[in-house]
Order: structure tokens, then sequence, then C-alpha cells
């Protein structure tokens, strides 16, 4: 038999990776930096080609015609253009629109066949959606060409070889092996670079059938074995295999090697970044598959061989597998009975289901096992009948299904000989009152397996990331966040404004979204994001007094309900961000044990009593979440942001002090100007400057606790009841209701009237003046002379002069907008922006 003379390399091209004719490009430039070796090349069908060709196939087999015609003209066109893109035109664009427009023709022709027939079967889907590939292999071998690369189409039925399995056929690798090598070797040998279909083969019948969504990866791996390739390549669109899914678990890492039958059996237990049998080709044949980043070909990817890692972490990923049932046979009777078990697994394989998971009780007393859900039923009757017998003696119970479930796998060949790996999976739930419904534990001890209700399944994943702490163990780069959900905790003024915010926000490298808003009556929530007229809409109706739980698709609950609720979703990084002035510690502290990060506008968790604040940073730290809460002082202004700067860079902050509050700053300096101050405090409600209840910010509590925030950063230890607040509220209208406050307000004028003369007389004009250091706090009204800086801010702005050991002589000073919706949202915009590291 001729062999090459150096052994090729297969590169295999997701359908990520071939995206438009950009990436096809792409693709041909990553294939001609290969040339030096013998090269082979798989393709999988243009991203969403192979759903599409799907859909065509379930419409026109239910009869649905209309939309049909559409969906093929679009395919058919985006393949046109691709072409047009990449070939110059001549012959060979010729060629290749030939071959678009006939098989979209034959596509139109198969669907009008399958409309009239309404009978859709396994090998008919095979045979339509094996265009995605066949067209992409076509494409891309005209690029290989045009750029000067002798490149050659190869049909894939004559290489593949498989059993009659239509829709996941399984390889017949003798077959495979012998056919591979007649065809492909004498065009390697001539420097040609073979562009192989990938996801399909041939049965014995000679009929097409598909390998299973995901079966490029298998075509790439089975014509590396065929031919004892040096290496296989799989470009696709992440940086290679990770610690977890990135969609679910956001501080995946790339995992950079990887033992076979550690990926394998991530694969099998539902990684979706490799078709569950792809490595089993390779298997013991030393050649090493390699998952590469597509859109950074220099990067190493994750190199997945026969090599043991040095690494010592035992548990290397996670992967979960939903959509399962638990299917429980249990029975006192089954003590001791022999064949119980042999039986059970007899009786489902007959029915062709395949069992993911198998725990038995050490009684006996019970075998619980997981199927997919669509065969749930289908097992429990084939056991039910089965065991018929022993149900009717009583010792069998019987056979129960639950289904929603989902199974967790935890990987690593290091599990071996590791004690504890399966309580450190279980604490890490029961921490997160996440109830493990059945656990198994591989013969092979490579693996972990429980099983969640489905809807704890990515909390579940988080948690066990963290918990082995592969975020930091695998020792690859961190994955930027692309995706960012903003659950907003308050829709008033400052939420809306924020969403507005939001929707604005053009990043390349982020997508920003609000997917829920909550209010005091329940929450909305898209887990795709509330897009810009919704948010309105909704903002509308709050307007109006209409609360969230009534809007169309809101829900009823308080916000740890929607928060329970929310993180039952997939989100990639949730943030909540609380602009309310409630008491939120049990949404917040929820919001962290489901994986949130905070961003808080609201001063009262951090500002309240010490013990509880410490308790959620606590909560922050033992999750690894952060609370970024810029706009709590000064709301836009960069107060805290600056403490940190200047402490990160050895500087020692002993004393800040200034004026915090905008509303107060506003009705003080109108007041100086002669404004009667009911007027000036009723302007600055209208303005929104003040909290819903001016009493508040008058009190001097909401300056009371933004000087505490402060206080705390530079490590005051004490409560707010220590420091000296001084109230501008007089005793007798403290306990009014807020319309009956507003009504008497009038009765405060000439008081104040007075006080502003007295200043006046003296130089001086009124300020309310906080000043913190790491032992006090004192909050109250002060004559400033007129001619001072702080005299000398006007209208809701605030100032604030931080002393420290750099800046003592001239101490530092920050200035400008202190309350306001705009501002305090852009405040809060920006510490989103930093949890997004953008
Ligand atoms: P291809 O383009 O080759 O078909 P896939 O889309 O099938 O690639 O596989 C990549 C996808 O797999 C990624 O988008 C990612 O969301 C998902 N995925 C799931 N688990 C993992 C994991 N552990 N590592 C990397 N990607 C994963
Ligand atoms: N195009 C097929 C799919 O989407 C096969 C593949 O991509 O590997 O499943
Ligand atoms: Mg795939």
């Amino acid at each position: 038999m001729p062999r090459a003379r150096r052994a090729p390399q297969v590169h295999k091209f997701g359908g990520a990776s071939l995206a438009d004719s950009a990436a096809v490009r792409h693709a041909v430039d990553i294939i001609r930096r290969h040339r030096a070796e013998p090269t082979v090349v798989v393709v999988s069908a243009m991203a969403g080609t192979t759903d599409a060709l799907l859909a065509v196939a379930q419409q026109a087999g239910s009869g649905d015609a209309r939309t049909v015609a559409p969906l093929i003209a679009r395919l058919r066109l985006r393949h046109a253009e691709v072409a047009r893109a990449l070939l110059p035109g001549g012959r060979l664009r010729a060629d290749v629109l030939a071959v678009i427009t006939e098989r979209f023709a034959e596509l139109e022709a198969l669907a009008e066949g399958l409309r009239l027939l309404r009978e859709l079967t396994p090998r008919t889907t095979d045979y339509i959606v094996s265009r995605g590939e066949r067209l992409s292999a076509t494409l891309v071998a005209a690029a290989l060409e045009a750029g000067g690369t002798r490149a050659r189409y190869v049909e894939a039925t004559d290489l593949i070889h498989t059993d009659a399995a239509f829709g996941r056929a399984s390889p017949d690798y003798a077959r495979t092996d012998r056919s591979v090598q007649r065809a492909l070797l004498p065009l390697l040998e001539r420097g040609i670079v073979p562009v192989v279909p990938g996801f399909i083969g041939s049965t014995p019948g000679g009929e097409l059938a598909t390998l299973g969504r995901g079966g490029s990866d298998l075509t790439a791996t089975l014509l590396g074995r065929a031919l004892g390739a040096k290496r296989v390549s799989l470009w696709k669109d992440v940086p290679g295999l990770l610690t977890a899914d990135p969609r679910v678990v956001p501080d995946a890492r790339v995992i950079p090697q990887l033992h076979a039958r550690e990926a394998a059996e991530l694969a099998y237990y539902g990684a979706k970044v490799l078709h569950p049998r792809a490595l089993i080709p390779v298997a013991g044949r030393r050649i090493p598959v390699f998952v590469r980043p597509f859109a950074d070909a220099d990067a190493p990817g994750t190199e997945v061989s026969e090599r043991v890692g040095a690494g010592r972490n035992p548990v290397k990923a996670l992967t979960a597998a939903g959509g399962q049932a638990l299917i429980t046979v249990t029975g006192n009777g089954m003590l001791g009975v022999p064949g119980i078990a042999a039986r059970t697994f007899a009786a489902l394989h007959a029915r062709q289901i395949s069992v993911s998971l198998i725990s038995q009780a050490s009684s006996e007393h019970s075998i619980c096992f997981s199927v997919p859900e669509p065969v749930a039923d289908d097992a429990r009757e084939s056991l039910t009948r089965e065991f018929r017998e022993e149900i009717a003696r009583g010792e069998i119970d019987g056979v129960d299904a639950s289904p929603g479930m989902a199974t967790v796998a935890v990987v690593g060949l290091g599990m071996h000989g590791t004690p504890g790996i399966a309580a450190g999976v279980f604490s890490a739930l029961a921490a997160g009152g996440i109830n493990v419904v059945a656990i198994a534990q591989g013969s092979s001890e490579l693996n972990i397996s429980v099983v969640v209700e489905a809807r704890e399944a990515a909390e579940a994943q988080r948690r066990i990331h963290a918990a082995f702490q592969l975020s930091r163990i695998a020792g690859g780069a961190v994955i930027r966040p692309e995706r960012m959900e903003v659950i907003l905790l308050g829709y008033g003024q400052i939420g809306r404004t924020l969403a507005d915010l939001v929707g604005r926000v053009r990043r390349p490298a982020l997508s920003l979204k609000v997917a829920a808003v909550i209010d005091r009556s329940g929450f909305v929530f898209d887990p795709q994001g509330l897009g810009p007229r919704r948010l309105a809409a909704l903002a509308r109706d709050k307007r109006r007094g209409r609360p969230l739980a009534s809007a169309p698709r809101g829900r009823a609950g308080g916000a740890e309900e929607a928060i329970a609720h929310i993180a039952g979703y997939a989100l990639t990084r949730p943030v909540l961000v609380d602009l309310t002035a409630d008491d939120t510690t049990g949404a917040l502290e929820a919001a962290l044990l489901h994986g949130m990060d905070l961003v808080l506008a609201n001063k009262r968790p951090i500002a309240g009593r010490r013990a509880a604040s410490e308790a959620l940073w606590q909560t922050a730290r033992a999750r690894g979440r952060r609370i970024l809460h810029e706009a709590t002082v000064g709301a836009g202004l960069p107060i805290i942001d600056t403490y940190h700067k200047l402490t990160e860079s050895g500087d020692r902050v002993e004393r800040i002090e200034g004026l915090l509050s905008g509303t107060l700053g506003y009705v003080l300096s109108e007041v100086g100007d002669g404004t009667p101050f009911s007027r000036a405090v009723r302007s600055a409600m209208r303005l929104g400057y003040t909290e819903p209840d001016p009493r508040e910010d008058l009190s001097g509590m909401d300056v009371g606790r933004k000087a505490l925030i402060l206080a705390r950063l530079l490590g005051y230890r004490g409560e707010l009841g220590r420091a000296s607040v001084e109230s501008l509220v007089p005793k007798w209208a403290r306990a009014l209701s807020l319309p009956e406050f507003l009504e008497r307000l009038d009765e405060l004028d000439a008081g104040w009237k007075r006080r502003v003369d007295a200043a006046r007389a003296q130089g001086s004009v009124l300020r309310y003046v906080a000043t913190v250091t790491p032992s006090r706090i004192a909050v109250g009204l002060r004559p400033v002379p007129a001619g001072s800086p702080l005299a000398s801010i006007k209208g809701s702005d605030n100032q604030l002069v931080f002393t420290t050991a750099r800046y003592k002589a001239n101490p530092l000073v920050i200035r400008g907008p202190g309350a306001g919706a705009e501002v305090t949202a852009a405040g809060v915009l920006n510490d989103i922006l930093r949890l997004a590291g953008a």
C-alpha cells in the first residue's frame, strides 16, 4: 500500500468557524500556513446551516410549505454570496455557483415531495442536511484552489463507512481505514489537499447517513486514524477545551493538556465541545487531538493526548447533560435477589435505551439510573413489564420515573485514589441548597456524576467549579465574558435612566443586556434580555402606577424569589444592581449565593449594622463575587475609586471631609440666596435630588450613611449610632406622615431665615459638612467663611477633600454633581463596566 512519506495533519473547521466569507478566508489562511506538511481538511456546514436544513425538513414534512421557500432562498443566497466574495470569477466561480444552484434545486424538489407525502424519515433528514457540509467543502476547496493551493473535494460517502442507524450512525473502522487510505494517500503524495465534508458517511446499503450532531469532529478523527496522522486539529469558536461550558460557568479556563480518557468522558457526558464518540477512533494510537481557537490561530488551545498531565489537580473539568429522567426501581424484596440489575439493563438494552448513570444503594434496596427524557415512559413501561411478577408478589414496589433532571459529571484522572472528591461535590451543592437526587462514581473513578434538578444544573456547575477552584488550577487564560446580564432591583427613575444607558453601551467585546427588572410587586425577566422597547413600555406602565407583577409576562413575588427564579437560567455573568432605598440584605445575600456580582446605589445594606454589612462582604469573598458601590457616595463622582487607587498605590487616607449631600447642598445654597426653605425643599424633590421622603436627607441620615460607608473604608469599626449626626428636622416633624410633613413645611421657613441671616452677619454661609476619620464621624451644619471653597459649592454639587499621607499640605479635592438620576445611573454603569473588565 502506498504511504505518504510524512504523516499528515488533519484540520477540521467547525461551523462557527465558517460563518461568512471572511471566516472561510481565515480558514484558508490557517490551512496554507500548515501546508509544509501533508494536510487533510474536514469542514462542517457553515454556521447555522444544519439547523436551517433541519427546519426545512421538519416544516416540509409537516406539510407547512409557506415558511420553507424563504428558508431555502436565504440559504441559497448566503452560499452564493460567500462564493462570489471568495472566488474572483471564471470557471471556478461558475462551477461552484452551479453546484449551489443544483443542490438547492434538489432541496426544493425534496421539500415539495415531503410536503405531499407528509412523512419524514431519518434517512431523508440525513440526506437533506448533508448538503450543508457538501457545500461548505465545495466552497473551501475552491477557495484554496483560487489562492493557489492545490486542493480536491473528496466525497465523504466514499471514505466513511457506517452502520445504518440514520441520524446517529456508527463508523465501521476497518472499511473506513481502507477507503481513506486508498482515496487520500495518492492525493497527499501529489501534494494535493483533500477537502472532505464532515458529518456524513455511507451505510452498508450505500445510502447516506449522518454521524449525529457535531459529527464532523468524528470524521476528522476517523481520517486521522486511517492516515496515522501526526495530529488532528479541531478549530472551534472557543479558546480550547475549558474547565466547563463558558456559557454556564463564566470563569471557565482553558485546560492546556488533557488525557484522552478525560476528554472522552467529558464529551460522552455532554460537553458540547466534542462529538461524544470523537475520541474513540484515535484511542491508544498516539494521535494527539488539539482543540484550537479559530479566532486566535497562534494560541495553543488544548492538547488531548495519552500523556498524563503534570497537574496535581484531581478534578479537571465538569459538564452537564440536561433533559434526563431518573428511573428508580425499589423494593425490599430486591435484597439479595440475584440478577435484578442485570435484568433491568437487559430489558432496557432490548429497547435500545441507553443508560447514562447508574447508582445502586448499598442496601440493594433500590437501583436508579438516568435515561434521556423522551424515552423515560418507554423505560418505565418495559421495566414494569419485566418485573410484573415481582411487583405482584410485592418484592418490588414499583418503577418510578422523574423527568426534569440533569446529570452533572465531574471528570479527572487524578480523582482515582484521591479521597473526598464526592464529599467535596456534595458539600459544594449542599451549601447552595441544591438537592442531589442521585450520585454515581464510574468504576474507572474517572468521573463522579450527580443528578440534580435540571433548573439547578447551572448553579450546581458554578458551585462545583468554584469548590474545586478550577478557575485557578487549570492555569490557562481567563475567558473574557462576552455577555453580561443586568438585573435591576428597583425600577424607578434611576433604574429607567440606567436601562437607557445600558442600551447605548457600545463595546465590541461586550454584550450588555438588562435581563430583568424587579420591583416590590414582582418582576419581569427574559434570559435573552429585555429590549429597549420593552423596557420603555415597562417604564411607561410604572409611571402610570402599574406594578411589574401585572405587566405582560410579569410575575408576582418578592425579590428573593425573583432572584432564585432568574438564577435557574444559565446566565453568563449576572449582575444584580440595587437601586432601591430599602433594606435589601436578604435579596443581596441570595444574589451572591446564586453567583451574581453586586452593584449598589443603595446605601442601606452597607451602612446598617456593622455585623450585617460585614456578613455581606464575607459572603462575597467566600463566593468569589464582587460588590461595587461607587454610586452610594457622591453619585457618579469617583470617590470610592479614588480611595482604592490611593491605598493601592501605598498612600494612607487619614481624613475625608466635605459636602456629601447634593440635596442639602442644593437646599442650603438656595436658602442662602434668599429662597424660603419650604420652596427649596419642594424644588429639590421635583428635581429628583431627594430620597423619596426628603426627611431622609434633612435628618442627616443619608449623609450619615455615606459618611459611615467612607469611614468603614478607612477602618472605622463603630456603628452609625456612635457618630454625631445633626438633624435638620425638628422633633415635632419627625413622626408626621409624608403628606402631613410636606403640608406643614412652611412652618420651618422663618427659623431658617433667622439662621441664614445670623451666619451672613458673621461673613459665613451654612453648609452641611461630613468629617470622617478612621475613628470618628461627625456630620452637621457648619458656618463656613463666605470666601472658602466649601462656600463656593452651589446647587447639588458635592465636594470631597482627601487628606492623606501624601496629600497633606495640599489635600486632594473631588468636586462635581452629587445627585440626580442621570449622574447616579452613570456611576452605576461605570461599576457594571468595571465588573465586565471593559
Ligand atoms: P464546532 O464549531 O467545532 O462545531 P462546537 O460549537 O460544537 O464547535 O463546540 C464549541 C462550543 O462548545 C462552544 O461554543 C462552547 O459554548 C461549548 N462548550 C461546552 N462545554 C465546553 C467546554 N468544556 N469547553 C469548551 N467549550 C465548551
Ligand atoms: N453540521 C453538523 C452539526 O451542526 C455537524 C458538525 O457541525 O460537526 O451538527
Ligand atoms: Mg460541533
